[in-house]
């Protein structure tokens, strides 16, 4: 198994390679050669496995050989292991064929965790085996920071530091953070915007000497690795409703598409799906894009379901690229296009393949807290506001009444308490693992926005820097 980048003019990497790299150094994106593909006897064969083994299951023709497989499946054990529900993702019925997949209950209570539990642990592994460090730095405006502190705390190989914008996040958003008293991990609340802190961030990664001499990393959506844990969920509702001999549609809230594309994957892989309907909150460019083939960039707004307020999904592009019959310079063109004009559009032979699979659709503000408050009325059910955006894309979807849909729940509610209380009148508490979260010791440290002070101060936390062995 080897990776091929989407704009074709960047070397054919190896797993372990494409996880470290993230980023092809043409600019494009890391997808396999080939898909694996499971026979209908091999799906069958996974009906009823405990999640670490059928994540390994399907993991594993992935690493090409590159991550040794019994260490591999040990770190798969130990990543699920952190979550708080034995059946890590478990599927709850709400009415004759409509489920939820429930993956909040992971560390941070958000689906990231999925991918970013075992990300942190192949990161340490294939670091090690290298003699290799790596300094990660991110900027969050709250909801994802948590993700990556979790995924990389206690690594032997990593070191963090996140920036979060000095008194702009929820108490329960920092608090997530800033109580993780690890060694290797640094909170810094920075003095300014969130869009200040993603700059500093990016003036980081673009000094190429304090790049190279801190070894500097991301976590972010768009490796491969993510991707690649994200798929196994996909089937594993497939066959616990009856993959391969049902099919079954899921209902994808969706920001950077990367989760939706973990869906196309397990499809691609031989997952019988009938339907991938995309949610967009009023950020709606994905949405727009199935309904007129023809993709525009036209500012954020700020919503309730915040984790899916982006201008762009970084991760259309790997669909993009099949699309585009696997033509890395035509993908690349397209996405100089896109760059220079904001716009591209794809033939209507193109969007009618994307519309054999996906549909896309919006769903406001008034209709999030509206799908919130139905599903908690009817059901008892509480939805976080980025579950009920997908859960409202599934009651808007033209699908057959006999297949299955899978909405997948990808925020406990209790992590955006406010909008859910407002929906349903009820405030959602906290789950028991984080019960004592406001009894916590946080730790962070408060800086201008200084591009310099900021740099000194991630030097100064950099075993990198310090040229550790
Ligand atoms: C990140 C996130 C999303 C969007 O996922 P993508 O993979 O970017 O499409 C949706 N909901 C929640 C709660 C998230 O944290």
């Amino acid at each position: 198994m080897q990776y091929i980048s989407t704009r074709g003019a960047a070397p054919t990497l190896a797993f372990d390679d494409v996880l470290l790299a993230g980023l092809a150094r043409d600019g494009g994106l890391y997808v396999p050669d080939t898909w694996p593909r499971f026979t209908a006897e091999e799906l069958r064969s996974f009906r009823g496995l405990p999640y670490a083994e059928l994540a390994a299951r399907v993991m594993l023709p992935f690493l090409g050989g590159r991550v040794d497989e019994q260490a591999f499946r040990a770190l798969v054990r130990d990543a699920y292991g952190s979550f708080a529900h034995k059946a890590v993702v478990p599927l709850v019925q709400l009415d004759e064929r409509t489920w939820v997949m429930e993956l909040f209950h992971g560390p941070t209570l958000a689906f990231k965790d999925v991918a970013l539990q075992l990300l942190g642990r192949l990161f340490d592994h294939v670091l090690g085996q290298r003699g290799e460090r790596v300094t990660v730095v991110g900027a969050t405006s709250g909801d994802t920071g948590s993700a990556a502190i979790e995924a990389c705390r206690d690594r032997e190989r990593v070191d963090i530091v996140i920036l979060h914008p000095h008194n702009r996040t929820s108490a329960v958003q920092r608090r997530q953070m800033t109580t993780v008293l690890s060694p290797n991990v640094s909170n810094v609340a920075l003095q300014g915007t969130f869009d200040d802190a993603q700059d500093a961030v990016k003036a980081m990664f673009n000094d190429q000497p304090f790049r190279d001499g801190l070894n500097l990393s991301a976590v972010n959506s768009i490796n491969w690795a993510r991707i690649m844990a994200q798929i196994v969920y996909y089937v594993a509702a497939g066959v616990a409703l009856g993959a391969p001999d049902r099919e079954v549609a899921f209902a994808v809230p969706t920001g950077n598409f990367g989760n939706v594309y973990a869906a196309y994957a397990a499809r691609a892989m031989g997952l019988p799906v009938a339907k991938l309907v995309v949610g967009t909150n009023s950020n709606d460019i994905l949405a727009r894009f199935f309904q007129s083939g023809t993709m525009w960039a036209n500012g954020v707004t700020p919503t309730i379901s915040p984790s899916m307020d982006i201008q762009v999904s970084s991760n259309f592009e790997r669909l993009l690229f099949d699309l585009m019959d696997r033509d890395g310079a035509a993908t690349a063109q397209v996405m100089a296009e896109f760059r220079a004009t904001g716009r591209f559009a794809v033939s209507q032979g193109q969007l009618a393949r994307a519309l054999a699979l996906f549909e896309g659709h919006r769903c406001g503000e008034a209709e999030t807290m509206e799908t919130m408050a139905s599903t908690y009325r009817e059901t008892g059910y509480m939805l976080d506001p980025h579950t009920a955006v997908g859960l409202h894309a599934a009651r808007s979807a033209k699908l057959d009444p006999g297949i299955p849909v899978v909405a997948l729940a990808c925020a406990h509610p209790a992590k955006f308490p406010d909008a859910v209380e407002q929906a349903t009148g009820v405030r959602p508490g906290l789950p028991r693992h984080l019960s004592d979260l406001f009894e916590r010791e946080e730790r962070l440290s408060v800086l201008p926005n200084d591009i310099d002070v900021l740099k000194d101060f991630v030097r100064a936390r950099s075993r990198v820097a310090a040229g550790v062995a």
